[in-house]
Protein backbone atom coordinates (compact mmCIF):
# COMPACT_ATOMS: atom_id res chain seq x y z
CA UNK A 1 0.00 0.00 0.00
CA UNK A 2 1.62 3.49 -0.89
CA UNK A 3 0.39 5.81 1.12
CA UNK A 4 -0.79 9.21 0.56
CA UNK A 5 1.64 11.54 1.68
CA UNK A 6 -1.25 13.67 4.20
CA UNK A 7 -2.50 10.49 5.27
CA UNK A 8 0.90 9.68 6.48
CA UNK A 9 0.77 11.18 10.02
CA UNK A 10 -2.92 10.07 10.34
CA UNK A 11 -1.34 6.56 10.15
CA UNK A 12 1.35 6.78 12.45
CA UNK A 13 -0.65 7.75 15.14
CA UNK A 14 -2.69 4.73 14.68
CA UNK A 15 0.67 2.76 14.46
CA UNK A 16 1.28 4.64 17.68
CA UNK A 17 -1.26 2.91 19.74
CA UNK A 18 0.46 0.14 22.41
CA UNK A 19 -0.41 -2.51 20.02
CA UNK A 20 1.96 -2.29 17.55
CA UNK A 21 4.88 -0.85 20.30
CA UNK A 22 6.96 -3.86 20.11
CA UNK A 23 10.46 -2.11 20.79
CA UNK A 24 10.86 0.35 23.45
CA UNK A 25 12.02 3.52 22.05
CA UNK A 26 14.58 6.00 23.45
CA UNK A 27 13.58 9.16 24.60
CA UNK A 28 15.08 12.34 24.69
CA UNK A 29 12.94 14.82 26.01
CA UNK A 30 15.36 15.65 29.01
CA UNK A 31 19.12 15.22 27.75
CA UNK A 32 21.24 18.44 27.82
CA UNK A 33 22.62 18.13 24.05
CA UNK A 34 26.31 18.48 25.10
CA UNK A 35 28.31 16.08 23.35
CA UNK A 36 31.93 16.45 22.36
CA UNK A 37 32.34 16.50 18.83
CA UNK A 38 34.68 13.65 17.86
CA UNK A 39 37.80 14.35 15.54
CA UNK A 40 36.92 12.88 12.47
CA UNK A 41 39.19 9.72 11.60
CA UNK A 42 38.98 8.69 15.09
CA UNK A 43 38.48 5.64 14.51
CA UNK A 44 41.19 4.66 12.65
CA UNK A 45 44.46 6.52 11.23
CA UNK A 46 43.88 7.53 7.81
CA UNK A 47 47.41 7.09 7.90
CA UNK A 48 47.19 3.61 8.93
CA UNK A 49 45.07 3.04 6.21
CA UNK A 50 47.11 4.59 3.24
CA UNK A 51 49.94 2.20 4.95
CA UNK A 52 47.69 -0.63 4.17
CA UNK A 53 47.20 -0.03 0.55
CA UNK A 54 50.84 0.37 0.39
CA UNK A 55 51.32 -3.04 1.59
CA UNK A 56 48.73 -4.02 -0.98
CA UNK A 57 50.80 -2.37 -3.77
CA UNK A 58 53.76 -3.67 -2.94
CA UNK A 59 51.82 -7.61 -2.66
CA UNK A 60 50.39 -6.63 -5.92
CA UNK A 61 46.63 -6.83 -4.80
CA UNK A 62 45.80 -3.39 -5.08
CA UNK A 63 42.27 -2.60 -6.74
CA UNK A 64 41.44 0.91 -8.65
CA UNK A 65 39.71 -0.36 -11.22
CA UNK A 66 35.98 -1.76 -10.61
CA UNK A 67 34.70 -4.27 -12.79
CA UNK A 68 31.01 -4.74 -13.61
CA UNK A 69 30.65 -8.76 -12.36
CA UNK A 70 27.70 -9.03 -10.35
CA UNK A 71 29.10 -11.06 -7.27
CA UNK A 72 26.96 -14.25 -5.90
CA UNK A 73 27.24 -12.82 -2.40
CA UNK A 74 28.45 -9.64 -0.24
CA UNK A 75 28.23 -9.46 3.29
CA UNK A 76 26.89 -5.93 3.00
CA UNK A 77 25.30 -4.85 -0.18
CA UNK A 78 24.46 -1.09 -0.60
CA UNK A 79 21.41 0.25 -2.85
CA UNK A 80 22.92 3.31 -4.35
CA UNK A 81 26.10 4.63 -4.80
CA UNK A 82 25.59 8.23 -5.02
CA UNK A 83 27.42 10.33 -1.14
CA UNK A 84 25.55 8.24 1.28
CA UNK A 85 25.91 5.27 -0.20
CA UNK A 86 29.60 5.81 -0.61
CA UNK A 87 30.13 6.95 2.60
CA UNK A 88 28.54 4.71 4.28
CA UNK A 89 31.14 1.98 2.15
CA UNK A 90 33.70 3.91 2.89
CA UNK A 91 33.72 3.92 6.93
CA UNK A 92 32.48 0.15 7.25
CA UNK A 93 36.39 -0.68 5.00
CA UNK A 94 38.03 2.31 7.28
CA UNK A 95 36.80 1.04 10.30
CA UNK A 96 37.98 -2.45 9.10
CA UNK A 97 38.83 -3.17 5.57
CA UNK A 98 39.43 -6.93 5.36
CA UNK A 99 36.55 -7.90 7.61
CA UNK A 100 33.54 -7.48 5.74
CA UNK A 101 33.16 -7.88 1.68
CA UNK A 102 30.59 -4.86 0.33
CA UNK A 103 29.21 -4.30 -2.83
CA UNK A 104 27.49 -0.98 -3.97
CA UNK A 105 24.58 -1.49 -6.25
CA UNK A 106 24.62 1.62 -8.84
CA UNK A 107 21.97 2.00 -11.89
CA UNK A 108 23.57 5.22 -12.99
CA UNK A 109 27.27 5.57 -12.89
CA UNK A 110 27.31 8.45 -14.17
CA UNK A 111 25.43 10.07 -11.82
CA UNK A 112 22.97 12.07 -14.41
CA UNK A 113 20.26 12.00 -12.11
CA UNK A 114 21.75 12.01 -8.56
CA UNK A 115 21.06 14.20 -5.68
CA UNK A 116 24.42 14.16 -5.34
CA UNK A 117 25.74 15.74 -8.25
CA UNK A 118 22.85 18.09 -8.59
CA UNK A 119 23.10 19.66 -5.24
CA UNK A 120 24.18 23.10 -4.62
CA UNK A 121 27.06 21.57 -2.09
CA UNK A 122 25.58 23.58 0.93
CA UNK A 123 26.82 23.11 4.79
CA UNK A 124 26.02 25.34 7.66
CA UNK A 125 25.58 24.16 11.49
CA UNK A 126 22.50 26.39 11.75
CA UNK A 127 20.03 23.61 12.18
CA UNK A 128 17.08 23.24 14.39
CA UNK A 129 17.66 19.90 16.01
CA UNK A 130 20.76 19.27 17.46
CA UNK A 131 21.79 16.22 16.16
CA UNK A 132 21.78 17.64 12.41
CA UNK A 133 23.93 20.60 13.79
CA UNK A 134 26.60 17.69 15.22
CA UNK A 135 26.26 15.94 11.77
CA UNK A 136 27.58 19.07 9.73
CA UNK A 137 29.89 20.27 12.39
CA UNK A 138 31.30 16.23 12.08
CA UNK A 139 31.49 16.89 8.21
CA UNK A 140 32.99 20.50 8.88
CA UNK A 141 36.01 18.62 10.16
CA UNK A 142 36.01 15.84 7.76
CA UNK A 143 36.18 17.89 5.18
CA UNK A 144 39.14 20.00 6.65
CA UNK A 145 41.07 16.64 6.67
CA UNK A 146 39.62 15.05 3.16
CA UNK A 147 43.45 14.96 1.97
CA UNK A 148 44.61 12.59 4.84
CA UNK A 149 40.87 10.90 4.26
CA UNK A 150 40.42 10.20 1.04
CA UNK A 151 44.01 10.63 -1.02
CA UNK A 152 44.44 7.67 -2.86
CA UNK A 153 48.30 6.26 -3.80
CA UNK A 154 49.28 7.32 -7.13
CA UNK A 155 46.78 9.87 -7.19
CA UNK A 156 46.45 13.99 -6.97
CA UNK A 157 44.65 13.86 -3.45
CA UNK A 158 40.63 15.81 -4.11
CA UNK A 159 40.71 19.16 -4.00
CA UNK A 160 36.77 19.66 -3.30
CA UNK A 161 37.14 23.87 -2.94
CA UNK A 162 35.61 24.09 0.40
CA UNK A 163 34.31 27.61 -0.05
CA UNK A 164 33.87 28.73 3.76
CA UNK A 165 31.85 31.65 4.15
CA UNK A 166 28.98 31.60 7.15
CA UNK A 167 24.87 30.93 6.21
CA UNK A 168 23.11 34.13 7.11
CA UNK A 169 19.76 33.44 8.44
CA UNK A 170 17.19 36.18 8.19
CA UNK A 171 14.13 36.10 10.35
CA UNK A 172 10.47 38.36 10.52
CA UNK A 173 9.48 39.75 13.59
CA UNK A 174 7.29 36.41 14.06
CA UNK A 175 10.27 33.68 13.16
CA UNK A 176 12.81 36.02 15.69
CA UNK A 177 11.89 33.65 19.12
CA UNK A 178 12.48 30.53 17.33
CA UNK A 179 16.23 31.66 15.35
CA UNK A 180 17.15 33.07 19.13
CA UNK A 181 16.61 29.64 20.29
CA UNK A 182 18.37 27.60 17.41
CA UNK A 183 21.80 30.19 17.89
CA UNK A 184 21.53 29.21 21.58
CA UNK A 185 21.41 25.83 21.34
CA UNK A 186 24.00 25.60 18.41
CA UNK A 187 26.29 27.30 20.83
CA UNK A 188 26.00 25.38 23.62
CA UNK A 189 27.15 22.24 21.23
CA UNK A 190 30.00 24.11 20.10
CA UNK A 191 29.20 26.14 16.75
CA UNK A 192 30.22 29.62 15.94
CA UNK A 193 26.86 31.23 15.22
CA UNK A 194 26.36 35.08 15.60
CA UNK A 195 23.27 36.74 16.47
CA UNK A 196 23.05 39.98 14.40
CA UNK A 197 20.64 42.59 15.54
CA UNK A 198 19.15 44.89 12.56
CA UNK A 199 22.05 47.03 13.36
CA UNK A 200 24.83 44.83 13.28
CA UNK A 201 23.30 43.55 9.77
CA UNK A 202 23.01 46.70 8.50
CA UNK A 203 26.81 47.74 9.46
CA UNK A 204 27.82 44.11 8.03
CA UNK A 205 25.60 43.85 5.00
CA UNK A 206 25.02 47.02 3.82
CA UNK A 207 23.53 46.36 0.35
CA UNK A 208 21.08 44.33 2.69
CA UNK A 209 17.24 45.73 2.63
CA UNK A 210 16.01 45.13 6.02
CA UNK A 211 12.60 45.94 6.08
CA UNK A 212 10.73 43.11 7.47
CA UNK A 213 13.63 41.51 9.38
CA UNK A 214 14.07 41.27 13.22
CA UNK A 215 17.21 39.58 13.63
CA UNK A 216 19.68 37.11 11.82
CA UNK A 217 22.19 34.60 12.68
CA UNK A 218 25.47 34.53 11.12
CA UNK A 219 27.92 31.17 10.90
CA UNK A 220 31.48 32.33 12.13
CA UNK A 221 32.97 28.97 11.21
CA UNK A 222 32.89 25.80 8.84
CA UNK A 223 30.24 26.34 7.19
CA UNK A 224 30.42 27.52 3.04
CA UNK A 225 29.56 25.27 -0.06
CA UNK A 226 32.08 23.04 -1.96
CA UNK A 227 32.01 20.45 -4.98
CA UNK A 228 29.64 17.81 -4.42
CA UNK A 229 31.15 15.93 -7.60
CA UNK A 230 34.58 16.08 -6.76
CA UNK A 231 33.78 14.74 -3.42
CA UNK A 232 31.85 11.63 -4.66
CA UNK A 233 34.29 10.80 -7.22
CA UNK A 234 37.23 11.08 -4.54
CA UNK A 235 34.87 8.83 -1.93
CA UNK A 236 34.57 5.92 -4.80
CA UNK A 237 38.09 6.05 -5.51
CA UNK A 238 39.15 5.86 -2.03
CA UNK A 239 36.73 2.84 -1.48
CA UNK A 240 37.72 1.29 -4.60
CA UNK A 241 41.21 1.16 -3.22
CA UNK A 242 39.36 -0.45 -0.26
CA UNK A 243 38.30 -3.18 -2.07
CA UNK A 244 34.38 -1.83 -1.99
CA UNK A 245 32.67 -3.65 -5.62
CA UNK A 246 30.79 -1.44 -7.64
CA UNK A 247 28.42 -2.54 -9.74
CA UNK A 248 26.22 -1.12 -12.44
CA UNK A 249 23.13 -2.80 -12.35
CA UNK A 250 19.59 -1.95 -10.77
CA UNK A 251 18.12 -3.22 -7.89
CA UNK A 252 14.65 -4.84 -8.79
CA UNK A 253 13.39 -7.17 -6.60
CA UNK A 254 14.34 -8.75 -3.16
CA UNK A 255 13.93 -12.74 -2.39
CA UNK A 256 12.20 -13.92 0.85
CA UNK A 257 12.27 -16.71 2.67
CA UNK A 258 9.58 -17.98 5.40
CA UNK A 259 10.17 -19.10 8.81
CA UNK A 260 8.39 -19.92 11.64
CA UNK A 261 8.44 -18.58 15.26
CA UNK A 262 6.67 -19.42 18.53
CA UNK A 263 4.01 -16.41 19.16
CA UNK A 264 1.48 -15.96 21.24
CA UNK A 265 -1.60 -18.12 19.93
CA UNK A 266 0.96 -20.83 18.78
CA UNK A 267 3.46 -20.75 15.80
CA UNK A 268 3.11 -17.86 13.34
CA UNK A 269 5.33 -17.26 10.21
CA UNK A 270 7.48 -14.61 9.47
CA UNK A 271 9.67 -13.60 6.59
CA UNK A 272 13.58 -12.75 6.24
CA UNK A 273 15.49 -11.38 3.22
CA UNK A 274 18.68 -12.45 1.89
CA UNK A 275 19.01 -11.90 -1.96
CA UNK A 276 18.18 -9.24 -4.28
CA UNK A 277 17.34 -9.29 -7.99
CA UNK A 278 19.89 -7.02 -9.94
CA UNK A 279 19.62 -6.27 -13.59
CA UNK A 280 22.68 -5.45 -15.30
CA UNK A 281 23.65 -5.66 -18.83
CA UNK A 282 20.23 -7.01 -19.96
CA UNK A 283 20.44 -9.68 -17.58
CA UNK A 284 19.19 -10.52 -14.35
CA UNK A 285 21.02 -12.02 -11.24
CA UNK A 286 20.89 -12.72 -7.70
CA UNK A 287 23.11 -11.56 -5.27
CA UNK A 288 22.77 -12.80 -2.00
CA UNK A 289 23.78 -10.80 1.50
CA UNK A 290 23.92 -10.38 5.00
CA UNK A 291 23.17 -6.57 5.30
CA UNK A 292 21.40 -4.55 2.75
CA UNK A 293 21.36 -0.95 3.09
CA UNK A 294 18.97 1.47 1.10
CA UNK A 295 21.15 4.55 -0.07
CA UNK A 296 18.73 5.18 -2.69
CA UNK A 297 18.41 8.93 -2.32
CA UNK A 298 15.08 10.64 -3.85
CA UNK A 299 14.20 6.83 -5.04
CA UNK A 300 14.64 5.14 -1.28
CA UNK A 301 10.73 4.87 -0.57
CA UNK A 302 11.07 2.51 -4.33
CA UNK A 303 13.41 0.46 -3.08
CA UNK A 304 12.27 0.13 0.77
CA UNK A 305 8.69 -0.98 -1.43
CA UNK A 306 10.83 -3.92 -3.34
CA UNK A 307 11.22 -5.00 0.18
CA UNK A 308 7.51 -5.21 0.90
CA UNK A 309 7.79 -2.29 3.18
CA UNK A 310 4.60 -0.13 2.87
CA UNK A 311 2.93 -3.23 1.01
CA UNK A 312 2.65 -5.71 3.65
CA UNK A 313 0.48 -6.09 6.58
CA UNK A 314 0.76 -4.79 10.07
CA UNK A 315 4.44 -3.01 10.16
CA UNK A 316 5.04 -3.41 6.85
CA UNK A 317 1.53 -1.89 5.99
CA UNK A 318 4.02 2.10 6.35
CA UNK A 319 5.61 2.40 4.09
CA UNK A 320 9.34 4.36 3.88
CA UNK A 321 7.83 8.03 3.05
CA UNK A 322 10.52 8.96 0.63
CA UNK A 323 9.66 10.50 -2.49
CA UNK A 324 11.58 12.86 -5.12
CA UNK A 325 10.66 16.21 -5.41
CA UNK A 326 12.14 18.14 -7.96
CA UNK A 327 13.81 21.37 -6.94
CA UNK A 328 15.32 24.07 -9.38
CA UNK A 329 18.84 25.73 -9.23
CA UNK A 330 19.15 29.29 -11.12
CA UNK A 331 22.58 30.78 -11.67
CA UNK A 332 22.71 34.53 -12.69
CA UNK A 333 25.11 37.38 -13.45
CA UNK A 334 25.04 40.43 -11.59
CA UNK A 335 28.03 42.41 -11.97
CA UNK A 336 26.67 44.98 -8.98
CA UNK A 337 25.71 42.34 -6.74
CA UNK A 338 26.99 41.66 -3.15
CA UNK A 339 30.94 40.73 -3.43
CA UNK A 340 33.18 38.22 -1.75
CA UNK A 341 31.56 38.67 1.49
CA UNK A 342 28.05 37.83 0.22
CA UNK A 343 26.79 35.03 2.68
CA UNK A 344 24.93 31.67 1.52
CA UNK A 345 21.63 33.74 2.51
CA UNK A 346 18.71 32.31 3.59
CA UNK A 347 15.31 34.59 3.34
CA UNK A 348 12.22 34.24 5.74
CA UNK A 349 10.56 33.92 2.30
CA UNK A 350 11.87 30.74 1.74
CA UNK A 351 14.10 31.80 -0.90
CA UNK A 352 18.30 30.91 -0.84
CA UNK A 353 21.16 32.88 -2.64
CA UNK A 354 24.92 32.23 -2.75
CA UNK A 355 28.39 33.60 -4.67
CA UNK A 356 29.34 30.96 -7.25
CA UNK A 357 33.00 31.59 -8.19
CA UNK A 358 34.76 35.20 -7.90
CA UNK A 359 32.94 36.58 -11.25
CA UNK A 360 29.90 37.72 -9.97
CA UNK A 361 27.74 34.78 -10.47
CA UNK A 362 25.22 33.60 -7.94
CA UNK A 363 22.74 30.45 -7.37
CA UNK A 364 19.39 30.82 -5.71
CA UNK A 365 16.73 28.39 -5.47
CA UNK A 366 13.04 28.39 -3.18
CA UNK A 367 11.09 25.75 -3.17
CA UNK A 368 7.91 25.18 -3.99
CA UNK A 369 4.43 25.56 -1.88
CA UNK A 370 3.12 21.82 -1.07
CA UNK A 371 -0.02 22.77 -3.83
CA UNK A 372 2.71 23.55 -6.76
CA UNK A 373 5.07 20.80 -6.44
CA UNK A 374 6.08 19.87 -9.80
CA UNK A 375 5.92 16.82 -11.78
CA UNK A 376 9.04 14.75 -11.51
CA UNK A 377 8.37 12.33 -14.21
CA UNK A 378 11.55 15.02 -16.24
CA UNK A 379 14.17 17.21 -14.93
CA UNK A 380 13.04 20.16 -17.38
CA UNK A 381 13.25 23.89 -15.77
CA UNK A 382 10.53 26.18 -15.14
CA UNK A 383 12.22 29.80 -16.18
CA UNK A 384 8.69 31.06 -15.72
CA UNK A 385 9.03 30.10 -11.45
CA UNK A 386 12.33 32.40 -11.62
CA UNK A 387 10.84 35.14 -13.25
CA UNK A 388 7.29 35.35 -11.41
CA UNK A 389 8.50 34.14 -7.97
CA UNK A 390 12.17 34.23 -6.81
CA UNK A 391 13.11 37.19 -8.99
CA UNK A 392 10.51 39.34 -6.96
CA UNK A 393 12.03 37.77 -3.54
CA UNK A 394 15.69 38.29 -4.65
CA UNK A 395 14.84 42.19 -6.23
CA UNK A 396 13.60 42.93 -2.50
CA UNK A 397 15.75 41.88 -0.54
CA UNK A 398 19.02 43.57 -2.80
CA UNK A 399 18.04 46.10 -4.91
CA UNK A 400 21.05 45.78 -6.64
CA UNK A 401 19.38 41.87 -7.90
CA UNK A 402 16.71 44.21 -10.00
CA UNK A 403 19.24 44.34 -12.32
CA UNK A 404 20.73 40.85 -13.49
CA UNK A 405 20.94 38.67 -16.20
CA UNK A 406 19.78 34.94 -15.60
CA UNK A 407 22.74 32.52 -17.13
CA UNK A 408 21.79 29.15 -16.81
CA UNK A 409 19.78 26.52 -14.67
CA UNK A 410 19.30 22.91 -13.75
CA UNK A 411 17.15 20.88 -11.57
CA UNK A 412 17.76 18.30 -9.43
CA UNK A 413 15.53 15.66 -7.21
CA UNK A 414 15.35 16.41 -3.14
CA UNK A 415 15.45 12.81 -1.10
CA UNK A 416 12.12 14.61 0.62
CA UNK A 417 10.96 12.83 3.68
CA UNK A 418 7.32 13.44 3.55
CA UNK A 419 6.77 12.60 6.82
CA UNK A 420 8.84 15.12 8.84
CA UNK A 421 11.56 15.83 6.15
CA UNK A 422 14.66 14.30 8.73
CA UNK A 423 16.80 11.31 8.08
CA UNK A 424 15.90 7.40 8.58
CA UNK A 425 18.69 5.40 9.70
CA UNK A 426 19.18 2.41 11.26
CA UNK A 427 17.26 -1.34 10.41
CA UNK A 428 13.76 -1.73 9.91
CA UNK A 429 11.83 -3.18 12.79
CA UNK A 430 10.61 -5.97 10.78
CA UNK A 431 13.57 -6.77 8.53
CA UNK A 432 16.20 -6.11 11.18
CA UNK A 433 19.05 -6.93 8.27
CA UNK A 434 17.50 -4.37 6.13
CA UNK A 435 19.09 -0.67 6.78
CA UNK A 436 18.16 2.65 5.96
CA UNK A 437 19.74 5.84 5.15
CA UNK A 438 17.29 8.45 4.22
CA UNK A 439 15.33 11.07 3.87
CA UNK A 440 17.78 13.72 4.01
CA UNK A 441 15.21 16.13 2.28
CA UNK A 442 18.03 19.05 1.23
CA UNK A 443 20.71 18.44 3.90
CA UNK A 444 22.37 15.54 2.39
CA UNK A 445 25.34 16.52 1.10
CA UNK A 446 26.44 18.19 4.51
CA UNK A 447 25.39 15.03 6.56
CA UNK A 448 26.69 12.49 4.13
CA UNK A 449 30.50 11.89 5.60
CA UNK A 450 28.73 12.06 9.31
CA UNK A 451 26.03 9.46 8.39
CA UNK A 452 28.43 7.12 6.64
CA UNK A 453 30.04 6.99 10.32
CA UNK A 454 26.86 6.59 12.44
CA UNK A 455 25.52 4.05 10.22
CA UNK A 456 28.99 2.06 10.53
CA UNK A 457 28.72 2.34 14.49
CA UNK A 458 25.28 1.24 14.26
CA UNK A 459 25.85 -2.26 12.53
CA UNK A 460 29.34 -2.67 14.38
CA UNK A 461 29.14 -1.61 17.70
CA UNK A 462 24.92 -1.99 17.97
CA UNK A 463 24.62 1.66 19.01
CA UNK A 464 25.27 5.48 17.62
CA UNK A 465 28.32 5.59 19.49
CA UNK A 466 29.50 9.28 18.16
CA UNK A 467 26.17 11.16 17.46
CA UNK A 468 23.19 9.91 19.09
CA UNK A 469 20.27 9.04 16.26
CA UNK A 470 18.51 6.80 17.72
CA UNK A 471 15.01 9.67 17.42
CA UNK A 472 16.09 8.95 13.70
CA UNK A 473 15.41 5.27 13.31
CA UNK A 474 12.44 4.16 11.49
CA UNK A 475 10.59 3.36 14.82
CA UNK A 476 9.64 6.83 15.21
CA UNK A 477 7.11 6.35 12.39
CA UNK A 478 5.54 3.75 14.53
CA UNK A 479 5.23 5.44 17.85
CA UNK A 480 4.44 8.59 16.09
CA UNK A 481 7.46 10.65 17.86
CA UNK A 482 8.09 13.10 14.49
CA UNK A 483 10.75 14.98 14.29
CA UNK A 484 10.47 18.81 12.82
CA UNK A 485 13.37 20.48 11.35
CA UNK A 486 12.41 23.91 10.84
CA UNK A 487 15.50 24.75 8.65
CA UNK A 488 14.60 23.27 5.87
CA UNK A 489 15.47 25.23 3.00
C1 LIG B 1 18.81 21.02 -6.24
C2 LIG B 1 19.35 20.39 -4.99
C3 LIG B 1 20.12 21.14 -4.11
C4 LIG B 1 20.64 20.56 -2.96
N1 LIG B 1 21.45 21.29 -2.15
C5 LIG B 1 22.00 20.73 -1.06
C6 LIG B 1 22.90 21.47 -0.25
O1 LIG B 1 23.22 22.62 -0.52
N2 LIG B 1 23.41 20.86 0.85
C7 LIG B 1 23.09 19.58 1.20
O2 LIG B 1 23.57 19.09 2.21
N3 LIG B 1 22.24 18.85 0.42
C8 LIG B 1 21.70 19.38 -0.68
N4 LIG B 1 20.84 18.66 -1.46
C9 LIG B 1 20.42 17.33 -1.00
C10 LIG B 1 21.46 16.29 -1.29
O3 LIG B 1 21.86 16.39 -2.62
C11 LIG B 1 20.89 14.90 -1.01
O4 LIG B 1 20.33 14.86 0.28
C12 LIG B 1 22.00 13.85 -1.07
O5 LIG B 1 22.73 13.99 -2.25
C13 LIG B 1 21.43 12.46 -1.01
O6 LIG B 1 22.47 11.55 -1.32
P1 LIG B 1 22.13 10.07 -1.70
O7 LIG B 1 23.41 9.36 -1.93
O8 LIG B 1 21.19 9.51 -0.68
O9 LIG B 1 21.25 10.19 -3.04
P2 LIG B 1 21.72 10.22 -4.57
O10 LIG B 1 22.91 11.04 -4.77
O11 LIG B 1 20.51 10.52 -5.39
O12 LIG B 1 22.15 8.73 -4.81
C14 LIG B 1 21.20 7.68 -4.83
C15 LIG B 1 21.61 6.73 -5.93
O13 LIG B 1 20.80 5.57 -5.85
C16 LIG B 1 20.67 5.04 -7.15
N5 LIG B 1 19.53 4.15 -7.17
C17 LIG B 1 18.23 4.45 -6.90
N6 LIG B 1 17.47 3.35 -7.00
C18 LIG B 1 18.29 2.32 -7.37
C19 LIG B 1 18.09 0.95 -7.64
N7 LIG B 1 16.87 0.39 -7.56
N8 LIG B 1 19.15 0.19 -8.00
C20 LIG B 1 20.40 0.74 -8.09
N9 LIG B 1 20.65 2.04 -7.85
C21 LIG B 1 19.60 2.82 -7.48
C22 LIG B 1 20.48 6.29 -8.01
O14 LIG B 1 20.84 6.05 -9.35
C23 LIG B 1 21.40 7.31 -7.33
O15 LIG B 1 22.64 7.45 -7.98
C24 LIG B 1 20.34 19.20 -2.64
C25 LIG B 1 19.56 18.44 -3.52
C26 LIG B 1 19.08 19.02 -4.69
C27 LIG B 1 18.28 18.18 -5.62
Amino acid sequence: MRIARNSYRDLCRIFSQPLFLQRTFSSHDDKPPLPVIPRAGSHRSPWEVLKEEFRALKQGNFTSESNNKVPRESDILIIGGGLIGSSVAYWLKQRNPKAMSITIVERDPSYTRAASVLSVGGIRHQFSLPENVQLSMFTSEFLRNIKQHLSVLDMDPPDIQFNLQGYLFLASPEGAEQLVRNAKMQRDIGAKVELMSRERLASKFPWLNLQGIELGTYGLEGEGWFDPWTLIRAMKQKNLSLGVKYVNGEVIGFDKQTYRVAGTDGYEDRESINSVQIKSEGEIYQSQFAIVINCAGPWAGNVAELAGIGTGKGILSLSLPVEPRKRYVYVFHCPKGPGIESPFLIDPAGFYFRREGLGSHFLCGMSPTEEDEPAIDNLQVDYDYFHNTIWPHLAHRVSKFESLKLMSAWSGFYDYNYADQNLVIGNHPYFHNFYFANGLSGHGIQHAPAIGRALMEYIIDGNFESIDLSRFKFDRFLSNDLLTEVGIV
